[in-house]
Formats: structure tokens, sequence, C-alpha cells
């Protein structure tokens, strides 16, 4: 079993009151880690080490000193990439072959991107006639970093990246339910020559260690990636110490297949979308909307490509949908998928527990799901479920295909797809999201702004954004 410590000052240690949770692998329902159940004193002593940190040699470190450390820090974590990979599938229990291609290949680009990202970065000067303005970005200090169980290396590094590239120090709390990766970045930063203090990572509960985060009064930044009802929290915690804040929250995401698209594409676009990681990914589409012309073509191809993940042990290269994170929300996803019968929908695909070998008994599976006949406007049609299970709704005509795309309190991502480019243009203008794939789902370039609309979040990160909320611009104007 392996024993994780809080990273604080460059130096391994327990919580300060020795408290200790379990970390469960989901693959198998056994305990792989110990962690420590941090409080505000923990966090408190982070705070400390982070601002100490910034206050010394770090705060004078050069751009390029430090977009040199993050280029290091991703050959380092590329070299050890299948440890890396190994260590995630095992906390998470996704496939291994998601967290080789995915996860890690993109916590490895992260740090390559905001390297590259620093040093290009250009800030801007105004001139007047008697007088010149120049405008500086300044590190804020202090930022507190809070990251999900989903994705946990790949949105740790999506912020880590950015808050040291820019310069500032970091307080890091990974879900506890994920804990793993996180340790091992620390390691990676402080053999590649980051000073102590600079990265902390307070391990334990949201409400032990996180809202602590949340509140301390010399931390000047949040970034929080989680659900919706956590970001509220977050917001309501933060509002009264002025920090700036960044909230990624959750969707609930249409995909959008018109009669004339390509419905091959689309239907393999589609199972991607339903069912990477398990469902589990805030982009993941999870209502699919077809037009009613090509809505049977389109479900047979659909269900073909979904039967053709094969579902089972993540440690296997094979595997393609294994498990969800934890037994409580194996149970919240089969809730919906009872409640989806409650609603009058039909079970085209799945709906059960997979059939697996004793040695994965206890863990925490669910067939990929597929529901059909529900209305769009019913509880398991419009919440978020954050599991393998999609609905299937038809539609005539592209208003009303809007208004079931907007119908959800969330504004994340939705993926369209047809040959029409001018009804793609249109139709993306008229959908309330932050993020609209044509034709394809989950292509990301890192310069573009990624964030939601709704309840699906505030604010924008990724390249300039990122650069922006992890700074503070200071405008110098002198008299000529
Ligand atoms: P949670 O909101 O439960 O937790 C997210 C993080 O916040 C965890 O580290 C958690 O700690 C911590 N936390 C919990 N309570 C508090 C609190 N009061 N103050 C401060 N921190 C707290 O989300 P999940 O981990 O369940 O992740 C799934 C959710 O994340 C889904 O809704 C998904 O849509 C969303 N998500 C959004 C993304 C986006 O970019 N928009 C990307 C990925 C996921 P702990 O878990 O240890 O309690």
């Amino acid at each position: 079993m392996i024993e994780l410590a809080n990273h604080i000052d460059g130096k391994a240690q327990p919580a300060a009151s020795g408290a200790t949770l379990e970390d469960i692998g989901p693959a198998t329902g056994a305990v792989v880690a110990s962690i420590p159940d941090s409080s505000a004193e923990d966090v408190d002593a982070a705070v400390g080490a982070a601002r100490r940190a910034f206050e010394g040699p770090w705060g004078r470190t050069s751009t390029a000193e430090r977009a040199d450390l993050c280029d290091a820090v991703a050959d380092a974590i590329e070299a050890d990439l299948d440890r890396f990979a190994e260590l995630e599938s095992l906390d998470t229990g996704k496939p291994i072959h998601t967290a080789r291609t995915i996860d890690i290949p993109r916590a490895i680009a992260n740090f390559r991107f905001f390297a590259g990202a620093v040093r290009h970065d250009q800030t801007g000067a105004h001139a007047m006639a008697d007088a010149i303005n120049y405008t500086v970005r300044k590190p804020l200090g202090v930022v507190g970093l809070i990251t999900p169980w989903n994705l946990p290396l790949y949105l740790l590094s999506w912020k880590t990246a950015p808050a040291l590239a820019t310069g500032n120090t970091v307080v890091a709390k990974p879900s506890e339910l994920t804990p793993l990766t996180a340790s091992a970045l620390a390691d990676v930063l402080r053999e590649v020559g980051v000073p102590d203090g600079v990265f902390n990572v307070v391990h334990g509960r949201g409400v032990g260690a996180g809202a602590p985060l949340v509140a301390h009064p010399d931390v000047a930044a949040i970034s929080f990636t989680g659900g919706t009802a956590t970001g509220a929290h977050v917001a309501a915690t933060a509002a009264g110490t002025f920090k700036k804040l960044s909230l990624e929250l959750g969707g609930k995401n249409a995909t959008v297949v018109f009669a004339d698209a390509d419905v091959d594409a689309a239907a393999a676009g589609a199972a991607r979308a339903a069912f990477t990681n398990t469902g589990q990914v805030c982009l993941c589409g999870s209502r699919i909307l077809v037009q009613r012309g090509v809505y049977e073509r389109f479900m047979e191809r659909f269900v073909a490509a979904v039967e053709a993940m094969p579902q089972g042990d993540p440690r296997d290269a094979a595997t393609r949908v294994s498990t969800v994170i934890s037994a409580a929300h194996r149970d919240k996803v089969a809730s919906y998928v009872a409640l989806a019968r409650e609603e009058g929908g039909t079970i085209r695909f799945g709906g059960g527990v997979p059939d697996l070998p004793p040695e994965l008994r206890g863990g925490f599976y669910l067939e990929p799901t597929v529901v059909e006949g529900l209305s769009p406007g019913c509880r398991t049609s419009t919440e978020e479920i954050f599991g393998p299970v999609v609905t299937v709704h038809p539609f005539d005509d592209e208003a009303e295909a809007l208004s079931i795309a907007n119908g959800t309190r969330y504004g994340l991502s939705a993926s369209v797809w047809t040959s029409d480019l001018t009804r793609a243009h249109g139709f993306a203008a008229s959908l309330k999201v932050g993020m609209v794939w044509v034709n394809t789902w989950l292509k990301r370039d890192l310069r573009v702004p990624f964030g939601g609309t709704k309840d699906s979040g505030v604010g924008r990160e990724g390249g300039k954004y990122s650069l922006a909320f992890y700074t503070e611009d200071q405008n110098v104007c002198i008299q000529l």
C-alpha cells in the first residue's frame, strides 16, 4: 500500500492531526493508499511556505528560467509516462489506454505549452502626445488550485503550469479520491529544481482542506474545477476575501446530429463523446439529439459503436470502458438508470452491471447505458449524471433541436454534426455554451478559451486567458 504525505515547503509531512484517509482503487475496491486527512492547520502551513517562497528568490526568477523549468517538468513526466499512467489508472479506475493516450500526454503538453506561452507573451504600450504608458504582468502571489477526480493530473497540470510559469506559488488540493499523481508531480517538480515552498500539495477532504484554502486571506486566487454545487460554496466563501476566482463546473452537453450529417462519423463521434473515461468527462455528450429522418439509422450504428468498446479491467490495454470512481458514485449513476425507467424511458443498450471475472467484483462497474423515449425536459435528460449513461432524443427541425440543446441549467459545450456549413455557423451562434465542436468532439487547441456559461462556470482558462487569470496587469504612465 502507498503511504502519501502532504508536500509542504519541500518536505513530506503527515497531517498535523495525524489523521489519515483511505484511497480506494475503483477497479477492485481494494485500498491502494493512505493519505493525510488535512485540516486548516496544514493549509495554513502550506500557504505560509508558499508566501515565503513567493517573497524569496522565486519572486525574482525570470520568465525564461520559469519556462525552462516547465519544459524540464514536461520532459521528466514524459520519461516516466508509464508509471504516471499506471498511478492514474490505479487511482481513478480509468482504462490504462486512456491514461496513456489522453491524461498523461496532456499533462506533458500543458507544461510545454505554457512554457512557450510565457516566452511569447506580449504586453502593451500606449503612447500619448506627452506621455507613454506601458503595461506589465505581475504574478498574483499564492494561488490555490482545487481539482476533481475525473482527470486528476490533466487538470492539475492545466492550472499548475500557467500558475508557475507566470511566477506564482501554489497550494494544490487534489480530490481525496485521486491523490496519487499530485504527489508524483510534487516529486518531479522538486527533482527538476523548483525551489521548496513553490509547489505545495495538501491532501484531504473538500470541507477539511479545500474550504480553508478558499477562505485563506493570503491566497490571492482560486482556480476550481468540480461540481456546480461545490462551485457555489467556493464562490460564497471566496466572495468576502476578494480573490480572483475561476470556476469550471458541471455540464450536460448535447451531441446534435442533423439528417445531412455523415451518419457513420456522427455515430462513432457520439459514442466517443458519450463514453470516454466511462462518461466521466465534464465535456461528455450525455444528451444525443438526432433528426427524425436518420434516427433509426443513427441508432443502429451508435449502438454498434458502443458495443464495440470493450468493458473490463482498466489494467487491460484493450479496455475502453471501465469503472466509475466510487461505490457512492456507482449508486448515484444507477439511481439515474432507475429514474429513467420511472420517467418512461426504454433502455436500448446496457442498464445493468457487466459480468466480470471474480477479481473485479469489488469494483464499481456499470454497463454503458443508452436510454430512449424520455421527454427532453425530464430529470434524467437535464441533470448531470457524470457516468456511462446517455439519453437519445429525436427532433424535427433546427428550432426544436436548439430548444432541447439549450434546455438545461448548464452551458459548457456541444457537438454538432452536419454537412451544411451555413447551418453549423448559425446553430453554433445560437447555442448557449462556451465551446462548440462541429463534426468532431474534444479536439483541443490549448490556445483557445475553455469554460462554460450559465451553471457550468465563470471565467475562461487556456492560452492568454490563463495568463491573464494568474497575473495582474499593472500600467505605468510616464510623463515625457
Ligand atoms: P466536487 O465538486 O465534489 O469536488 C471538486 C474538488 O473540490 C475536490 O477536490 C473536492 O474535494 C473539493 N471540495 C469539495 N467541497 C469543497 C469545499 N466546500 N471547498 C473547497 N473545495 C471543496 O467534484 P468531483 O470531484 O465530484 O468532480 C466531478 C465534477 O467536476 C462534475 O460535476 C464535473 O462536471 C466537474 N468537472 C468540470 C470540468 C470543467 O472543466 N468544467 C472538468 C472536470 C470535471 P474532495 O473530493 O476531496 O471532497
